[in-house]
């Protein structure tokens, strides 16, 4: 949000009309929307992150978690609930190691649990 923050705190008066019109309309929703999509196509399949499997049929019994921050979402596509399993257990682990370091601010992966 600090970018998002930083472009809108530069714009002019007639600017930020405009911008709030094309909220209040949707077409920012499209446009993001759009933005998204084309990332999402030009990815190629999913790659489990836990045994490399590439997963073509993302739809079709594969299972995708959505974690971290709330400003900051991430997602990983699994092939099988182990590899699932697998990767919560990491995700404990670096959560367990930033606490007892102190980092409580910094834990990227700290509101999982939240999703
Ligand atoms: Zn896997």
């Amino acid at each position: 949000m600090n970018k998002l923050s930083k472009i809108i705190s530069e714009l002019s008066y007639e600017e930020l009309k405009l911008i709030k019109k094309d909220l209040s309309e949707g077409n920012m929703e499209n446009l993001i929307n759009s933005r998204l999509k084309s990332f999402e196509e030009t990815k190629g399949p999913a790659i489990c992150p836990i045994c490399n499997t590439q997963i073509n049929d993302v739809e079709n019994g594969a299972l995708t978690l959505f974690f971290g921050e709330k400003d900051f979402r991430r997602k990983a596509t699994f092939d099988a609930v182990d590899c699932l399993e697998e990767f919560i257990s990491h995700l404990k682990r670096i959560n367990e190691k930033k606490i007892r370091r102190g980092n409580e601010d910094n834990g990227a992966f700290r509101n999982y649990k939240d999703i």
